[in-house]
């Protein structure tokens, strides 16, 4: 969904007639990228992006069906899977040894891995959230990208290169938008952004993320379903495919939860897709931004910046 360009133009801003880069501008030609929770959802659109910008990917995500399968699409000469629980150190050290066994080096580790955790009206307050909950989402999501910064900066800190990109969210900006554990991961994501860039930038690594608003993936489908039915996800405790494993959101579902993001953006005319996110973290990982360090890059059709965001 590339703005029509005259043929002119399209040259001039990398890109074909089918929306594809064109050569000259593949942003990522031979380069090596991690990229953690890539079986699907907006890990799925970097995935596509990177491959589609030269990039040979691994793909490190705990859906083994469903990375295989992207893998096997994509092509085993550009991308290959890796079973990799982010939150179990073993299986991030072997992700990175892997690509970089087959490979030879690491350019780009994006960390987007991530879970939204139980959307009970119980698991919800700060009054009653789970304690064990609270470190299952933590773990994921604030722990896993850690360990992605740790083994990912020690494949790159030797060749004084490589971009490390993490999908944080507006949950790591604002409040009132996510269970607890949530919002406190993303900040805390955002947070080892800034504190890794300073370690990191010494030895010439950089380290940035980006932080969506809604997109309408599995888990935002599924955090949907159980809000619009509170009553429901509290009799089950959210055993309606709690971290999305099951759920296949019905294009019904994603046409109205896209709906609600467009009534919420600022910015008027367009839809936010996976692809957006996947074209920011691009950006980032790339040398286009090769001067950008620490950084939060929100993409959010101007959400954040409205005070009447909350409907
Ligand atoms: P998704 O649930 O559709 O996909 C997440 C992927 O991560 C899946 O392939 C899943 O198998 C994998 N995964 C889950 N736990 C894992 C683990 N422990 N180790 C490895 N892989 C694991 O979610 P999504 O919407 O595509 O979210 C991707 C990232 O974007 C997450 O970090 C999420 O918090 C963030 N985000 C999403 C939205 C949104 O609206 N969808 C908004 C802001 C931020």
């Amino acid at each position: 969904h590339q703005p029509p360009m005259s043929p002119s133009h399209r040259g001039a801003l990398g890109w074909d007639a089918t929306g594809a880069p064109t050569p000259m501008h593949k942003r990522l030609d031979g380069k090596v990228a991690i990229v953690t929770g890539g079986a699907r959802g907006i890990g799925e659109a970097i995935v596509r992006l990177f491959v589609k910008h030269g990039a040979k990917v691994v793909i490190a995500d705990i859906d083994e069906a469903a990375g295989e399968a992207l893998a096997a699409s994509l092509g085993p000469h550009s991308v290959a899977f890796v079973r990799c629980d982010v939150s179990v150190e073993e299986d991030v050290e072997r992700a990175v040894d892997r690509a970089v066994s087959r490979h030879g080096r690491l350019d780009v580790f994006c960390n987007n891995a991530g879970i939204l955790g139980r959307q009970t009206r119980a698991a919800k307050s700060i009054l009653s959230f789970d304690a064990a909950e609270f470190d299952r989402v933590l773990r994921v999501n604030a722990l896993g990208t850690a360990l992605g910064l740790k083994h990912a900066g020690r494949a790159m800190v030797p060749r004084r290169q490589g971009s490390i990109v993490s999908v944080a969210s507006v949950a790591g900006v604002l409040g009132g938008l996510g269970p607890h554990a949530y919002t406190a991961s993303k900040h805390a994501i955002v947070g080892l952004t800034k504190n890794a860039a300073c370690e990191l930038g010494a030895h010439g690594v950089r380290v940035n993320c980006v932080s969506p608003f809604g997109v309408a993936t599995p888990m935002l489908i599924n955090a949907w379903r159980q809000g619009h039915d509170a009553d429901a996800a509290d009799d089950a405790d959210a055993g309606i495919g709690l971290d999305g494993a099951a759920a296949v959101p019905s294009d019904r579902e994603v046409e109205k939860m896209e709906e609600v993001v467009r009534g919420l953006a600022t910015l008027k005319g367009s839809t936010l897709r996976p692809r957006d996110i996947a074209e920011a973290v691009l950006f980032l990982a790339s040398d286009d931004s090769r001067y950008v360090s620490g950084h939060n890059l929100v993409v959010d059709g101007g959400v954040t910046t409205s005070r009447n965001m909350i409907g």
